[in-house]
């Protein structure tokens, strides 16, 4: 590498939030990126300035597009602020009391995620632990419904499958690796065991699990389409471990039975406490949708799909999440930052997403940037903008500033907005 080396760089790019990362930088750009996946080196070589703010698809100037923003919002009578999940801690914050000023929805991307192991953590608690305590310990992990080889590809050198710890020198040798899943997935493919279950069938294999951990007899040959005796050793491989680790991902949240199939894992992995240690973390996604739920929290008391019409914070998932918003056309206008909902939010809500005035605040042009009336770009977060983010096991760390792009950044731009939102209504109210 030549030019300046930054070490113990923060990636931001998934919930891993890998911090060994050495950038080099050469005339005030990025040049080099040691130690990233090849997810994680785009992100940093792609950080450029090239997009200007926009207004009805036209370039504006960015007190312009601020303003015009600000006007939408406040004529909106049922906003929502959506998306959260890539920016820091301290923009989350923003986004809040925004929210709060305009009495509006604001919900994460975790809703339609890991809202439903949230909402089991509620009833059941989460006996969890660190990623670094299951590299240092875990002699047995199991992927649930998850699939890191493809979805954060370094969690295998730095936290789990081959990570060498205080207990686990040898790595890969010092560790069983289960899968269960409902299709051979790339990280399936380096399992010692692997479950394949019939989808929709992750509750019923929950509970013969947790049957047979107690030394319950089970009736059938093949619960949730596996042999029983496949679960057996299982269940046996469970209790007699040194320290477990589960990380579960969508495949368990988004299937059939969602928050319940979470409470099932969690009792399971408390009830295994009994023979061993044992632990749950949930494989997180996005850069910071942990910090989401945990700034929300702070702030209002709940995870996400908070509602502040009232004047007060309400949480109900179902009535003020952003896909039950959006399918049953209730909000008249959308503020959008860190997330990109018109690809991948169902089409009924892309389509009364298209139907309202939307404001797209985000580093890079995205689909939801095409259907938006007013853009505003904003400095890459971990690349251009320092800030705080929530790792996967909730641990915060700090991202740098490594590039000066000439952009603001999304707690500035948000920051701002709330007070050009905040100035109109002291106006209005002193004209009455
Ligand atoms: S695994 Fe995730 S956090 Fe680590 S380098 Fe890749 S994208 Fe970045």
């Amino acid at each position: 590498m030549r030019g300046v080396v930054v070490g113990d760089v923060v990636c931001t790019f998934c919930g891993s939030l890998c911090d060994d990362l050495e950038v080099e930088l050469e005339g005030g750009s990025i040049r080099g990126v040691r130690r990233a996946c090849a997810v994680g080196r785009a992100k940093f070589l792609a950080a450029r300035d090239t997009a200007s703010p926009s207004i009805n698809g036209q370039p504006a100037s960015p007190e312009a597009a601020l303003e015009e923003a600000a006007r939408l919002l406040l004529r909106a009578g049922y906003p929502l602020i959506y998306g959260l999940s890539t920016i820091p801690a301290e923009a989350q914050k923003e986004a809040i009391a925004l929210a709060e000023l305009l009495g509006a929805n604001i919900d994460s991307t975790s809703s339609h995620c890991h809202g439903p192991s949230t909402m089991a953590r509620q009833q059941t608690g989460l006996p969890t632990c660190s990623l670094g305590e299951a590299k240092n310990r875990a002699d047995l992990v199991v992927f649930w419904g998850s699939n890191p080889a493809e979805s954060s590809p370094r969690h295998f050198v730095r936290y789990s499958v081959g990570a060498r710890g205080l207990l686990t020198p040898q790595g890969r040798k010092d560790r069983t690796v289960v899968v269960v899943d409902v299709r051979p997935t790339a990280t399936a493919r380096l399992a010692d065991e692997f479950l394949q279950i019939a989808p929709g069938q992750d509750y019923e294999a929950l509970t013969v699990l947790r049957a047979l951990v107690k030394g319950v007899a089970v009736e059938g040959r093949h619960p949730a389409g596996v042999p029983v005796e496949r679960w057996a050793r299982l269940a046996e491989l469970m209790k007699k471990c040194r320290y477990g680790a589960v990380f579960f991902g969508m495949g368990l949240t988004m299937s059939r039975g969602r928050e319940a199939n979470l409470e099932l894992l969690l009792t399971l992995v408390k009830e295994l406490n009994a023979y061993t240690r044992f632990h749950a973390l949930p494989m997180r996604g996005h850069g910071n949708v942990a910090g989401s739920e945990n700034v929300l929290a702070w702030q209002t008391g709940f995870p996400f799909g908070v509602n502040f019409s009232a004047g007060y914070p309400r949480f109900n998932p179902g009535e003020f999440t952003a896909v039950d918003l959006l399918a049953r056309g209730e909000v008249d206008a959308c503020l959008v930052i860190g997330a990109d909902p018109a690809a991948h939010l169902p089409g009924t809500c892309v389509r009364h997403l298209a139907s309202i005035p939307v404001i797209v605040i985000d580093p890079h042009p995205n689909l939801t940037a095409s259907l938006a009336r007013v853009t505003i770009p904003v400095a890459p977060a971990g690349v251009a903008a320092a800030g705080t983010f929530y790792r996967m096991d909730n641990v915060p760390l700090r991202a740098k500033k490594l590039v000066d792009l000439g952009l603001p950044s999304d707690e500035e731009v948000l920051r701002r907005l709330r007070e050009r939102i905040a100035r109109a209504e002291d106006r209005q109210r002193s004209h009455y």
